[in-house]
């Protein structure tokens, strides 16, 4: 029997990772580069069947040469950690060499292409979206999937942009810039990303060849996610309309990135994936088995909070039951499905209650990492979300 070599590239992160799980489940062989052979990611990816990891550069092009050596199959997902589009490039020509029959890419939009809109190009996505031309250009047979906004980028951690801060009453409150009713795409990058692009590579090339995807399983406004998230986690969730606030160090970058994406986003209300891409029916269609965000809030959000420290799970919350309406909407984004509660505040009212229990320490300066995450024991690094 052969048995299919796929590459995958910063292998600990959420979207290789998840991948890496679905394939080794299936027989596949992973070869799996990572940043840092370290962590306890890292230690559950090699103890899967048939995935070995290496670690290396990736702009090193010996090494990318024996990454792709053999391989048929490769699912690239860059980072904004070190120059994007030069290891996005690297990657693709090694692929090329290697004779890769399928190549998926995780991309994402440049809003700055739009004409007319006076949108900005979010910095940590617009080198992918040129990455992605690249690729296209080489003529390889590829497949570009675009990521809907993480499940788990929320928080109640001081991090700016999901954070879902607690209240004196043990409810929480998101703020961000987001208009209230426009839908946004979700999508539980560690139970979901795997499964969907396994399918992708099953399917192969002869379907996919050339093709956006959207992955993303939800499509729903901040007003319908905070009533998800308040059914999942049991206690009241307030959406307020805001800016962007900074309370910890971020790397370079990331204030602009945050930056563009209120202005874009959130002032003049550009889509997420641009103006053409629709979700969330391909995704379901191809993978069934998704986590909607009120499963996540319920059975995976206290168990990440507890390992990073937090306690606020181990008491009721004193504002009595859920406040949030009912909401029937199965998340397709149907207009008939539109909720329309009053679960949603200002600016001004918001985040005044103190942020954390008083028996929590933390960190609001230096650059820290939820403990959850594979690299959060390095100085130097930072969960970035979206
Ligand atoms: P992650 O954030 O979970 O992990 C980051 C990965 O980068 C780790 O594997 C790490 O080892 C690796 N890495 C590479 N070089 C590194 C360095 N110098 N220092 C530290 N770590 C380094 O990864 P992910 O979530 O799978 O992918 C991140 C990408 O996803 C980003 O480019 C982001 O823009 C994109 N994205 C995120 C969202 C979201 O909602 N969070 C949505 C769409 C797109």
């Amino acid at each position: 029997m052969t048995s299919k070599v796929v590459v995958t590239i910063n292998s600990t992160g959420r979207q290789s990772a998840s991948f890496i799980r679905a394939a080794s489940a299936v027989g596949w062989h992973v070869r799996a580069q990572v940043h840092r052979n370290a962590g306890f990611v890292a230690a559950e990816l090699a103890a899967l069947a048939n995935v070995t990891l290496l670690e290396g550069d990736l702009l090193q092009a010996d090494f990318l040469a024996s990454l792709f050596d053999g391989a048929s199959l490769a699912f690239i997902n860059t980072t904004h950690w070190g120059d994007e589009v030069a290891i996005g490039r690297a990657c693709a020509q090694a692929a090329k060499e290697a004779g890769v029959r399928h190549y998926i890419y995780s991309s994402m939009p440049d809003h700055s292409t739009c004409p007319g809109k006076g949108w900005k190009a979010l910095p940590m996505w617009s080198g992918k979206f040129a990455v992605e031309n690249y690729v296209r250009q080489l003529s390889i047979p590829a497949t570009f999937v675009y990521t809907g906004i993480y499940n788990n980028n929320f928080t109640s951690l001081p991090y700016p942009l999901f954070r879902m801060e607690l209240q004196d009453d043990g409810s929480f409150v998101w703020q961000a810039p987001f208009h209230p009713n426009d839908p946004q795409p979700w999508l539980d990058a560690e139970h979901d990303v795997g499964p969907a692009v396994l399918q992708l590579f099953k399917m192969g090339p002869a379907h996919w060849r050339g093709q956006r995807v959207t992955l993303a399983f939800e499509r729903l406004t901040p007003l319908q996610l905070c009533a998800r998230f308040s059914r999942g986690v049991g206690r009241p969730v307030k959406y307020v309309q805001g800016p962007i606030h900074i309370a910890v160090s971020i790397p370079t970058g990331y204030r602009e990135h945050l930056q563009a994406l209120e202005d874009t986003l959130g002032h003049k209300r550009a889509p997420y994936f641009g103006p053409d891409l629709e979700y969330p029916d391909e995704a379901r269609r191809i993978w069934e088995g998704w986590r909607g965000i009120e499963e996540y809030a319920r059975e995976v959000f206290p168990l990440e909070e507890r390992a990073n420290g937090l306690t606020w799970m181990d008491s009721e919350s004193s504002s009595g039951d859920n406040d949030v309406d009912e909401e029937d909407d199965d998340g397709n984004g149907d207009e008939e499905d539109e909720e329309t509660d009053g679960s949603v505040g200002t600016a001004a009212g918001a985040a005044t209650g103190p942020s954390t229990p008083s028996n929590v320490t933390v960190p609001t300066s230096g650059v820290r990492t939820p403990q959850t995450h594979p690299e959060g024991y390095a100085d130097d690094f930072y969960v970035g979300s979206c």
